[in-house]
């Protein structure tokens, strides 16, 4: 028996020998085949221990150094087993668990008990696909480890991150197969990484995102907007006078009024907003998604507002007002480095002039805007007092000049600008929400007249209302039409909706399900402004309507114009085709009539037979048609 005097190393192994005083450990995890000296770990393929006298032990030893390999590793590791802070967990094939360590007990809050000859899979938290797993297994069986970061479940339900690796054993001997899984709970690293991350990005002051961050999302602001063709406002807005407050009351309230500054602005905008404090008391602002120019203005007037109370720190008062200069995506630029110049240099033209105030990048653009804001504010208003009136268009049958119906036509008189075309204020009502309020008043008022106004006709009457895409293909659209038909009394074979080409053919979908539903009801349908649109003609097949308009454009020239009369006279016979009634807009003159009535179409509507008029005027007009005989 021989004491080499140096470490052991499995080269070895092969025939050597050492005293027996040397042993200082046996494992028992694995205990046929590694013993601890006080040199390392010997590997063992098979131990014989015979006594050649009282005082030594001889060893003999064969050579497993190649297969032992994985083997080895699983042992050395479980070495560390009831010591390493690392959660351990031998299973066996199947992944029943056989033995696991204190630190595993710490970390899933597991005894050993309730953990030995569960299935591994009891720890799992389900965030996990099952691709995951199937990657995990392939991986163990392929290459005998897997590594990685994995969500479990502990006991009492929390799920949380792990880091683990499982390394697959096969016992050289018995063949038996074995996972070994060692793991370290990393939820704390994590929480660490997203406060490192946070504070890369983010001011620590305020919250905000910080200036590098916010160059980067305005960089993908802007290739989103590019992709789907939207536009956004890139707002710049400075504190005015922000100096002065730091000077007269020090550095410390000039924080703590940045920071209440922040949390009023952040409390304003909308989620989808991004804010960023990106210098002293400098902040950028991107409003994305935004449908109109006009919104903008509404923020930043609103923002202006937000600090237009005095602020109160520590017992002194501030006074603040923000200059806030605005460019959109992408007439002010089409990069970020232009939009910021241009946001920039509107801010700066505030400050120039009396601060408290905003201006967008372009004067003449900002007036234009506010032309806008203020029709959306005064039609809010005017909403709200139930401003708006109707009137009624009659259109009469072709082929005897009576009176078969009239179009409701909305009408707003503005106390000082007079009167507003519809066509100006209902895009802005449909852009801003109040659609669903304008139209279904306009449906109510509609058909609280109508009895006045089947009581002067005859009974063949349809009284034709426009319904703007927004308002049709709102979910609550039909049903509540249908309720308030209920609440009034009105007969379906009485109305008629109006709907645009446009939004049928482009949602032809949804458009089908919505007319079969009303079509169901006996309601009448037509589409407006045909020929504007798509006029996709397999759509149209589709759709359970009864008539076709001719848009007033296509009419207006179509007795010089050839290719206007090409027009007219095709959708006339598409009309024929499918079986639907067609009616011109806008017959102005006796020579449009004429034509159209050559071209057998078969009802007009237009200056020429009846302007829009007032409630009044229409059951004059009724009354007095009833006493004659029809136009000639
Ligand atoms: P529209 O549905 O095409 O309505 C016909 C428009 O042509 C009306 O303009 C009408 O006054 C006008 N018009 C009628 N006859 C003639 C004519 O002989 N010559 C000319 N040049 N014009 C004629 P209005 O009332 O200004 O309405 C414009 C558009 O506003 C309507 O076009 C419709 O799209 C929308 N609108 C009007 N009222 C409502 C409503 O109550 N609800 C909804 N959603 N939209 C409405
Ligand atoms: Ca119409
Ligand atoms: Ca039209």
């Amino acid at each position: 028996v021989v004491d080499t005097g140096m470490p052991l190393t499995y080269r070895d192994i092969k025939n050597c020998t050492f005293e027996f005083s040397d042993v200082t450990r046996e494992l028992s995890r694995s205990p046929k085949y590694t013993f601890e000296t006080k040199y390392g770990t010997v590997w063992y393929r098979s131990l014989f221990y015979a006594i050649r006298n009282r005082e030594y032990i001889v060893h003999i030893c064969s050579d497993i150094t190649e297969r032992r390999t994985t083997y080895e590793r699983l042992s050395k590791e479980a070495l560390f087993f009831q010591e390493t802070k690392e959660g351990v967990v031998i299973t066996d094939e199947n992944g029943n668990i056989q033995s696991v360590n204190a630190s595993f007990c710490e970390i899933t809050g597991y005894t050993m008990n309730e953990s030995i000859g569960e299935n591994c899979r009891f720890l799992s938290s389900g965030v996990h696909s099952e691709d995951f797993y199937r990657n995990m297994w392939e991986s163990l069986s392929h290459f005998g480890f897997w590594q990685g970061e994995i969500w479990n479940k502990r006991k009492n339900g929390e799920v949380y991150p792990q880091r683990l690796s499982i390394t697959r054993s096969c016992d050289p001997d018995s063949g038996e197969i074995n996972f070994l899984g060692l793991f370290s709970d990393i939820s704390a690293i994590k929480e660490t990484d997203k406060k490192l991350q946070f504070y890369a990005n983010h001011d620590p002051l305020t919250g905000l995102y910080n200036r590098t961050q916010f160059e980067e999302i305005l960089g993908f602001t802007i290739s989103s907007a590019a992709r789907r063709n939207t536009k956004f406002a890139l707002i710049s807005l400075d504190i005015d006078h922000f100096k002065e407050v730091n000077d007269t009351y020090g550095h410390h309230i000039g924080d703590k009024l940045l920071k209440i500054v922040a949390s009023k602005f952040h409390a304003l905008l909308r989620e989808d907003d991004i804010i960023a404090r990106i210098g002293g008391d400098e902040f950028n602002i991107i409003l994305d998604g935004i449908d109109d120019e006009a919104d903008a203005i509404v923020i930043s007037q609103r923002l202006l507002e937000s600090v237009k109370q005095p602020i109160v720190i520590d017992g002194n008062t501030c006074f603040i007002t923000l200059s806030i200069g605005i460019a959109f995506y992408p007439i002010h630029g089409d990069n970020a480095i232009e939009l910021i110049k241009n946001a920039d240099s509107a801010m700066y033209e505030v400050k120039k002039n009396n601060r408290d105030s905003f201006i967008v990048y372009h004067q003449e653009f900002t007036q234009e805007l506010m032309k806008k804001v203020s029709l959306l504010y005064d039609l809010k208003n005017t909403l709200e007092n139930d401003g708006l009136t109707i009137h009624f268009q009659p259109f009469y049958d072709a082929s005897s000049e009576t009176i078969c119906g009239a179009e409701v036509l909305v009408r707003w008189f503005h106390p000082q600008k007079g009167f507003i075309s519809p066509e100006e204020f209902i895009p802005i009502a449909e852009q801003h929400g109040m659609i669903m309020q304008l139209g279904r008043k306009i449906v109510r008022d509609a058909f609280e007249k109508l009895p006045g106004i089947l009581a002067h006709t005859d009974t063949d009457f349809k009284l034709a209302i426009n319904i703007s895409a927004r308002e049709f293909f709102d979910e609550d659209f039909p049903g509540d039409l249908l309720k308030m038909m209920d609440a009034y009394s009105v007969r379906a074979e009485n109305i008629e909706l109006e709907i645009t080409e446009t939004y049928a053919m482009q949602n032809h979908e949804e458009a089908i399900i919505k007319l079969t539903k009303l079509k169901a009801h006996n309601i009448s349908l037509a589409i407006d402004d045909f020929g504007t649109g798509y006029s996709s003609l397999s759509y149209l097949k589709m759709f359970p309507i009864d008539k076709l308009k001719i848009d007033k454009s296509f009419i207006r020239n179509f007795t010089e114009d050839t290719s206007d009369r090409l027009i007219v006279s095709s959708i006339i016979n598409i009309a024929r085709i499918f079986n639907l009634k067609v009616q011109a807009e806008g017959v102005e003159t006796l020579e449009h009539a004429n034509l159209l009535k050559e071209m057998s179409c078969d009802i007009f509507q237009g200056y020429y037979y009846s302007r829009p008029m007032d409630f009044e005027a229409l059951i004059e007009l009724l009354s007095a048609r009833r006493m004659q005989t029809p136009l000639t």
